[in-house]
């Protein structure tokens, strides 16, 4: 029993009209999204977008991490992006817990010691996306020519509010 059988076959279903043969993987909308894994955004919708359009990285918090500013490069000299959008969220659980509350909960389910893991929490949110937008703005491969937004995104309402 495959236990992804669902999934594949709603991927045979999607890949019968499927459009982006050939396709080579561009942004053709110039975006590049930096958000967080959260399920309560769709990245693309919430800004009129499609697959095709952006680049978009996810990671808990949606943080600028070394990993992100990797992808920024890329999307920027290889990938047609020329605005890049950062946006963390309201209620977003590593805005909203201490490291060890959420060590706690994390412990709690796995059962086992996770003292070791760590979450990188957001303290100030609207701060650290300052900080944030800074890392991708002044990278020395990052041209002036980019345009660098921070928002923050209202899980309960749908918008963005443009911080920086
Ligand atoms: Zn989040």
């Amino acid at each position: 029993m495959n236990t992804f059988e669902d999934l594949l076959s709603a991927n045979r279903e999607f890949a019968t009209d499927f459009a982006f043969g050939g396709f080579d993987g561009i942004a053709k909308a110039g975006v590049a999204i930096v958000t967080c894994m959260d399920s309560r955004i769709d990245p693309l919708r919430m800004i009129g977008l499609q697959a095709g359009d952006a680049k978009i990285f996810r990671n808990p918090g949606g943080r600028v991490t070394e990993a992100a500013l990797e992808a920024i490069v890329l999307a920027v000299h290889l990938l047609n992006v020329d605005r890049v959008l950062v946006v963390p969220h309201t209620r977003c659980a590593v805005a909203s817990n201490t490291e060890e509350v959420l060590r706690e909960k994390v412990a709690e389910s796995a059962g086992t010691d996770v003292t070791w893991q760590r979450f990188h929490v957001i303290e100030d949110q609207v701060a650290t996306l300052g900080l944030d937008v800074h890392r991708v703005a002044s990278h020395p491969l990052v041209p002036d020519s980019v345009q660098v937004g921070g928002f923050v995104y209202d899980v309960d309402t749908g918008l963005l509010e443009q911080k920086y």
